[in-house]
């Protein structure tokens, strides 16, 4: 088994959290052993470490108890299971599905469902052909209902937006959420409403009662409306699901789905140059800070990912990067899905930068960093030597993708 100490956040939160029904597996193992006159004894002082000055720690950030005892939530225990046998209503949910799992937009507003399912409704996800995700039922879905067909395949708001109306008419839904992001659920949520002629709520960030609460004045204001069917939800509108499992039983559409032309043609993917997407856009940026000492393997480790790249304040200051480069407070404010910061300390006028990222990957040598602790996935070591070993994963990756092609 490997050395790595991988962190579970979750498992760290959890072990903080004295509410979650999970708290009490998330604790450390409580040393026991059987006396020599059969008596079991137990070691009541194990808890906690003696710190340098000989004075006794208890950790309660939840990080000894979460990472240092390698234990994820879900195989410890198996949360409480939610089911809805009839359900009294539907809550059907569109996810994005970006790379075919859900992303953290997914996520929210599969907690804002639930919120709005209450106990007799079901949360019912509607995904458009071949995915990779295996947490539905922890992310809070009670039936899944999944769309196949190649005419679902790339972009096909058309198809999509046929297939959701012919999920309208067999569940008729209580609501429709989908996500009001880039990624397709802002696009196909609109088209879905004009083709049913129902007015959306957009940009939701707040619902209250019979009410809902949405961005708007290009983001200046909150517009405040009765509740509609049909909701475009922005990330963070809810807090994900945690505390429950899910049934995720599976449904089929009782109707094959009429097949029309298209008027869209879907050419496929563009490949564009890394360089010129701007930060602010960017899915996954590759961003180097002062920890970086080689700016040639860097900027080459960032076109073998094919990664737009971002630098640290201290990194452009140096003249390392250029101005427009830069990340944070008082660079550009970015949302990539998947965020690499090479030797990047996780100052926090940076951090406010990369609030809005999905996935934080963090390459340092200082275990302790500030950026450490908000990474998703942490490599500690000399970034040189990583920044190698990465182009030399992604060599072998694409040699080895070629050779089964071949
Ligand atoms: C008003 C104001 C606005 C600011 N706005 C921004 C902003 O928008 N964006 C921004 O980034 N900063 C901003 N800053 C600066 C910010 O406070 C930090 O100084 C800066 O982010 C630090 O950059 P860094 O992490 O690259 O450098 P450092 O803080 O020097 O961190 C370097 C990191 O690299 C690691 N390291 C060192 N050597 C290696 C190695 N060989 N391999 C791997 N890791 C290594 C170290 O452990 C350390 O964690 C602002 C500051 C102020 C006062």
């Amino acid at each position: 088994m490997s050395d790595i100490i991988r962190r579970d956040p979750r498992a760290e939160w959890i072990a903080r959290n004295r509410l979650h029904p999970l708290h009490a597996a998330m604790q450390p193992v409580q040393h026991s052993w059987m006396g020599p006159n059969g008596i079991l004894r137990k070691n009541v002082h194990g808890v906690g470490f003696i710190g340098p000055n000989g004075i006794k720690r208890i950790d309660r950030s939840g990080a000894q108890q979460g990472g240092a005892s390698k234990r994820t939530a879900a195989a410890e225990v198996q949360l409480p299971l939610h089911q809805v046998a009839a359900p009294a209503f539907y809550i059907n949910v569109v996810p994005d599905m970006v790379g075919g799992r859900l992303s953290s937009h997914d996520r929210d507003l599969l907690g804002l469902a639930r919120q709005l399912a209450g106990s007799d409704g079901a949360v019912l996800a509607v995904v458009f052909g071949e995915h990779k995700e295996s947490t539905f039922a922890t992310a809070g879905v009670d039936r899944l209902l999944v769309l196949e067909g190649h005419e679902f395949d790339g972009y096909s708001p058309e198809q999509r937006v046929q297939g959701l109306r012919a999920v309208d008419n067999q569940f008729n839904p209580r609501h429709w959420l989908l996500p009001d992001s880039r990624s397709g659920g802002g696009e196909l949520g609109r088209r879905f409403a004009a083709s049913l002629k129902e007015r959306p709520a957009t940009r939701v960030w707040q619902i209250k009662g019979q009410e809902c609460i949405g961005r708007a004045g290009a983001g200046q204001e909150d517009l405040a409306r009765p509740l509609p069917r049909l909701i475009l939800a922005a990330a963070e509108c809810a807090d994900p699901v945690s505390e429950t499992r899910h049934e995720v039983l599976p449904v089929e559409l009782s109707t094959t789905l009429a097949r029309s032309l298209p008027r869209i043609e879907d050419l496929g993917a563009v490949a564009v140059d890394p360089a010129a997407i701007p930060m602010a856009e960017a899915e996954f940026i590759f961003s180097g800070g002062n920890g970086v000492k080689d700016w040639a393997l860097f900027h080459q480790t960032a076109a073998a990912l094919g990664a737009t790249e971002g630098a640290s304040r201290v990194a452009v200051d140096d003249g390392f990067m250029a101005r427009d480069r830069q990340v944070g407070a008082s660079g550009t404010w970015v949302t990539a899905r998947v965020y690499v910061a090479v030797g990047i300390s996780g100052a926090i006028q940076h951090l406010q930068g990369i609030g809005a990222c999905d996935k934080v990957v963090a390459i340092n040598l200082d275990p302790g960093c500030d950026m450490i602790k908000r990474a998703d996935l942490s490599v500690i070591g000399e970034s040189a030597a990583i920044l190698q070993a990465l182009i030399e994963a992604v060599a072998a990756y694409r040699n080895g993708a070629k050779r089964d092609a071949a």
